[in-house]
């Protein structure tokens, strides 16, 4: 008999906006992320693609109840992350982890690296003798060796700086991790290194990972599933093969054309959008202003067409 286990994240129409601009006639919001929905299963890497400003780091802090949302839902392993107190929110942050864009500032540089690996199990009371255990292993899996714990952050490269990032986000043996463009700081030699160990990390610890990034190509390098966003909504979700080989909405297609065929990890690519001289319709779609097909019925809003794995925010798709 088929069995079907539940995904290891659901997020369920999540919303946040912040004030931007507030008078006694009216209060002016800015939309961070707006009623995005998705599932990450286990052992599964979740690419997040956007430009920046477009609400992919929101959501990952969202998603590690580092911010509150809104509206909407965020299930982990079925628990209800909002409302989880005490002991439970104490084991949420222990599954969970988060590695930043830049360990220059991530990275606290009076400490020692031995210091800021073994931080998280300080605070999770592991006792001394475990710690040590554990911080030698987190550095050797993240491709390190022990000499580097007695170093301080400023005597790294790039590349070893976010090795010992990683090591600190994988000590506690996490089951999710949220990767905030972990590789957008580094030379390109050095982003396809951390984006193998990012994919060995996924296959040996079984860790399931939000990729963040605004690179097209490099999610495209490691993710099993592809969230494509723009101004905090989702314009197309659905298999990553699917999405890098038949994209279906305007905004996915501009960027997969826009990927240089030499390199695998060339930059810029999102900022290369041909921009359309149109204004921007109130409760249209949000792609309007820029869309190079955009008709008369995209002044209304779409609604999310379910073509084969794909999810598509367009009224002209299917
Ligand atoms: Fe373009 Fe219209 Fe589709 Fe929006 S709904 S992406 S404007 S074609």
């Amino acid at each position: 008999m088929e069995t079907h286990s539940s995904p290891l994240i659901s997020v369920k129409n999540l919303s946040k906006k912040y004030l931007v601009k507030k008078n006694f006639l009216k209060k002016e919001y800015f939309k961070a992320v707006d009623n995005v929905s998705f599932d990450i299963e286990k052992n599964q890497t979740v690419g997040l693609v956007g430009e920046s400003g477009s609400g992919k780091s929101t959501i990952g802090k969202l998603i590690l109840k580092l911010i509150q949302p809104d509206e909407g839902e965020i299930y982990f392993k079925d628990k209800d992350v909002l409302s989880l107190k005490g002991k439970e929110e104490k084991e949420f942050r222990r599954e969970t982890s988060i590695i930043f864009q830049d360990p220059r500032t991530s990275l606290n540089p009076r400490f020692k690296i031995y210091k800021i690996i073994e931080e998280p199990l300080e605070v999770h009371n592991f006792p001394k003798e475990e710690r040590k255990e554990k911080v030698i292993k987190a550095i050797k899996d993240s491709g390190l060796d022990e000499t580097f714990l007695d170093r301080y952050p400023s005597e790294l490269s790039g590349g070893q700086r976010q090795r010992v990032a990683i090591a600190r986000a994988i000590v506690l043996d996490p089951d999710f991790i949220v990767a905030d463009e972990p590789t957008s700081a580094l030379d390109v030699s050095v982003q396809l290194q951390i984006i193998n160990l990012i994919n060995n990390l996924k296959e040996k610890k079984n860790i399931s990972f939000l990729f963040i990034s605004h690179d097209l190509n490099v999610v495209g390098l490691l993710s099993e599933k592809i969230v494509v966003l723009y101004k905090g909504k989702i314009m197309e979700k659905g298999n990553a093969k699917d999405i890098l080989f038949n994209p279906l909405h305007p905004y996915t297609q501009i960027l997969i054309q826009s990927i240089p065929p030499e390199s695998p990890l060339q930059r810029g690519k999102l900022d290369k959008i041909p921009e359309i001289e149109r204004e921007p319709v109130e409760n249209g779609c949000v792609f309007y202003s820029r869309c190079p097909i955009a008709e008369e019925i995209c002044k209304t809003e779409p609604e999310y067409k379910k073509v084969g794995t794909q999810e598509v925010y367009c009224h002209l798709v299917g």
